[in-house]
């Protein structure tokens, strides 16, 4: 579902992404760690093409993210085109960014119905099944004020499971959540995976990473530093660099 092969991005001088290679399977989760700054947010942001790869390829289901090749070359794609691209991706912020102005079944429908132009009717009863998958059939109409910061977080990963994407990305969803709120996010997570769907989640939660993940990833100073199947990772890092995060977060 995604491959990235040396993928370098800079903002001016400063290189954040020095050469990241990595793939993904269909179904898959992929968990992503490491240190403040070391590119994770920028890597998810390319692969929704918020951010444009200056080296490198970044395929996702088979398409190239943001350009088009023709005869060895890359063009970049015409922003409509990148807004297609984008629109099969759903992503999840540590801040959950709904608008406050609209309910949570309005926060849900809004973009099926203004960027698929999908019937209301037909987006509100969606939007109500997926609020129940995500424990929230009572609060359809509560405004996000009205919510916690984890039944926000679940309203927003609803909202972004009604564009039914392909893949689902997760910067820290967790992070800014109390922590008795963690475990409710985390839930409806675990059971998304368990769906199948395709993830690549940025976290500090390690016992999520280590029971979810079929890969974990670690990257320092904008290299994957080390990679493999969680508990190895955790258990037998072989990296000095994996130690010492490791040793500061376990
Ligand atoms: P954190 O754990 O704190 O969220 P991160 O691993 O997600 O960190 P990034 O947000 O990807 O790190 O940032 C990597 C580096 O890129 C940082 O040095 C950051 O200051 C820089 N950076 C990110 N976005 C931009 C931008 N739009 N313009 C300039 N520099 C940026
Ligand atoms: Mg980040």
């Amino acid at each position: 579902m995604i491959s990235a092969q040396q993928v370098c991005k800079n903002f001016g001088a400063l290189q954040v992404l020095k050469g990241i290679s990595l793939e993904v399977s269909r179904g898959e989760v992929m968990c992503l760690i490491g240190p403040s700054g070391s590119g994770k947010s920028t890597f998810l942001r390319c692969i929704n093409h918020l951010e444009q790869v200056n080296a490198g390829r970044l395929y996702v289901d088979g398409e190239l993210v943001g350009y088009r090749e023709k005869g060895g070359r890359l063009y970049e794609l015409h922003p409509r085109e990148a807004a297609r691209q984008r629109r099969d991706i759903g992503m999840v912020f540590q801040h959950f960014n709904l608008f406050p102005h609209r309910t949570a079944l309005e926060n849900v429908i809004e973009a099926p119905t203004q960027v698929k132009k999908i019937r209301k009717a037909e987006a509100v009863t969606r939007a109500e099944e997926l609020l129940d998958r995500v424990g929230l059939a009572d609060k359809a109409g509560s405004y996000p004020a009205q919510l916690s910061g984890g039944q926000q977080q679940r309203v927003a990963i609803a909202r972004a499971l009604a564009m039914d994407p392909k893949l689902m990305l997760f910067d820290e969803p967790t992070s800014a959540l109390d922590p008795e709120l963690v475990g409710e996010v985390l839930g409806v997570m675990r059971e998304l995976a368990a769906s199948g769907m395709t993830m690549v989640v940025v976290t500090h939660e390690m016992g999520f990473a280590r029971e979810v993940a079929d890969q974990l990833v670690f990257m320092d100073g904008g290299v994957v530093v080390e990679s493999g199947e969680p508990r190895g990772l955790l258990s037998d890092p072989q990296h000095e660099r994996t130690k010492a995060f490791l040793s500061r977060i376990l």
